[in-house]
């Protein structure tokens, strides 16, 4: 059987590739908590011990770029799965250890009989524009100019989500929103919603908290310090550009 082996959802076994790059693929699987993914691999929690003689752990975001789009995609569905099975372990009503269903994904509790499905958490990020410049944000301990994102808050819609968390971290009213794209984000368990919206009145003012810097940059002078080419953040920013 093919499997992804992960050491703990955000890392997981490599060997190098004849083409240079990273072949995760092992056929053997052996390990304790697995899921089947959409195109049949198995994704499995290997704890203890190396799995395979030429195998060595990597950070999931070490391989992109190493392996093919469609093997990156279910790197990150195996490590949102793997998050859920070792987040999901007690019912959070009665406490006692849940059992993996044997028909539905979900963790049932075999004394009250609740069901826990793998939960994603929504959440927004927005390219913001003034004429020809762009608003970038640098987080608190950051280490790159990023666009202004959060995640959804009980009772909001996307849209609602993103004139907040733009009005809370940069004091800046947006108007004309659009949504682009969307990216599952699995650092643990996101969605990411991609938006385009256009400056309508504020100062750009960072909440001294979250954010460190505010600042418009111009389509012609982007920072050098921008965000990884594998993000939605780098892609909403490539397309505007
Ligand atoms: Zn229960």
């Amino acid at each position: 059987m093919k499997a992804l082996l992960f050491t703990n959802p955000s890392t997981l076994w490599s060997r190098p590739a004849d083409d240079g790059g990273e072949n995760p693929y092992f056929e053997i699987a052996r390990g304790t908590a697995r899921e089947t993914l959409r195109d049949g691999t198995c994704a499995c929690l290997v704890e203890q011990g190396i799995p395979f003689p030429d195998a060595r752990p990597l950070p999931l975001r070490a391989l992109h770029g190493k392996v093919s789009a469609a093997t990156w995609n279910r790197l990150g569905e195996a490590s949102e799965l793997l998050y859920w099975r070792t987040e999901t372990r007690f019912c959070v009503r009665c406490a006692t250890a849940l059992e993996r269903d044997a028909k539905e994904r979900a963790m049932r509790c075999p004394s009250c009989g609740g069901l826990f499905y793998p939960r994603l958490n929504p959440a927004v990020i927005t390219l913001v524009t003034r004429g020809e410049d762009v608003l970038l944000e640098w987080k608190t301990h950051g280490s790159c100019w990023g666009l202004i994102a959060g995640f959804v808050e009980a009772g909001e819609s996307l849209e609602e989500a993103v004139v907040r968390e733009i009005r809370e971290e940069t004091g800046i009213e947006v108007k004309n929103l659009v949504y682009r794209r969307s990216q599952p984000w699995p650092y643990p368990n996101s969605l990411m919603a991609g938006f385009r919206a256009e400056y309508a009145s504020g100062e750009a003012k960072p909440d001294g908290v979250e954010i460190e810097k505010v600042q418009w940059f111009n389509r012609k002078n982007l920072p050098a310090e921008l965000p990884r080419p594998w993000s939605i953040a780098y892609r909403l920013l490539e397309e505007w550009r």
